[in-house]
């Protein structure tokens, strides 16, 4: 299933070029008050959700898939987790392009470990993305996104898809510069999530995935997730060594080569095999 957030915080599924309205069935999610449990409730309540939305999408009202604003399917995160270097030719083009690697030694994956990007970061395709520090290098990385489920923390590579709930399409846009990265990724707008989520079910593997992204129709990535150093099991094996991982925390599991500049204006468009495809804009802040 393809479940998207909508226009002012309405709960659609996507069924081809239509979004069936489901919000109602937000009303199985259990009612709060403070302190709020940690993670996303959608998510944490996601197999229930998705039961009724099967009981009530028949009377939903569709809508054009054209005709919507596209949120972050995920609202509130625990935290997005970002995977450096995590393609062999992304690691040589660093290596080679003083710009991306700033003349610093680029670390392999396991010597660098995760990193995190500010939830407040986090943005949908409609949001677009808003350039700040224009003077300097502001890149797109095209990324397979993984919807964590459920709660775990050192999760074995064998069971790691268990806890999985969905996929997105992730952008982890980058300032570039001498700074940490979980201070140049983590700018508002520079984690755009979208077009929506897909149910786990729908992408039985997820390390064999065409994904690529043009920029004003010039192709700059394009790649398979069948080239991930660390595939997904292993990218949960590895963070949830150092996290506990939570419903609706974001994987956002690395990019390949062709990582390269955005400006004011640009259309940015994205697309990973079985996801779908997602247009986002920049602009200037
Ligand atoms: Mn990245």
């Amino acid at each position: 299933m393809k479940i998207c957030r909508f226009d002012n915080d309405r709960l659609g599924v996507v069924e081809g070029d239509r979004v069936l309205d489901v919000t109602a069935a937000l009303d199985v999610l259990p009612k709060l008050s403070w302190p709020l449990p940690q993670g996303d409730l959608l998510i944490a309540n996601l197999d229930k959700v998705v039961a009724r939305i099967n009981e009530i999408k028949h009377a939903a009202t569709p809508k054009p898939l054209a005709s919507v604003k596209l949120k972050s399917p995920v609202a509130n995160p625990s935290k997005i987790i970002g995977a450096p270097v995590n393609y062999q030719l992304h690691i040589d083009e660093a290596t080679k392009d003083k710009g991306l690697g700033q003349g610093k030694p680029i670390l392999t994956i396991d010597a660098a470990g995760p990193f995190l990007k500010a939830n407040s970061s986090l943005v949908g395709p409609s949001d677009g993305v808003a350039l700040r520090f224009t003077d300097r290098r502001n890149d797109h990385e095209v990324e397979l996104a993984v919807i964590i489920g459920k709660r775990g923390s050192a999760i074995p590579q064998e069971k790691a898809l268990d806890y999985v709930a969905a996929y997105a399409i992730g952008l982890d846009m980058t300032v570039r510069g001498g700074e940490d990265r979980s201070v140049r990724k983590s700018v508002d707008s520079y984690s755009v999530l979208g077009p929506w989520l897909v149910t786990k079910d729908e992408i039985p593997n997820p390390n064999n995935l065409d994904l690529w992204i043009t920029v004003n129709n010039e192709t700059r990535q394009k790649s398979n997730t069948k080239y991930l150093i660390y595939d997904i099991e292993r990218c949960i094996e590895f963070f949830s060594s150092f996290y506990t991982l939570l419903p609706g925390d974001i994987i956002m599991s690395g990019t390949p080569e062709g990582v390269g500049p955005v400006k004011n204006g640009d259309l940015m468009i994205a697309e990973v095999e079985k996801v779908g495809r997602m247009e986002v804009r920049v602009r200037n802040a």
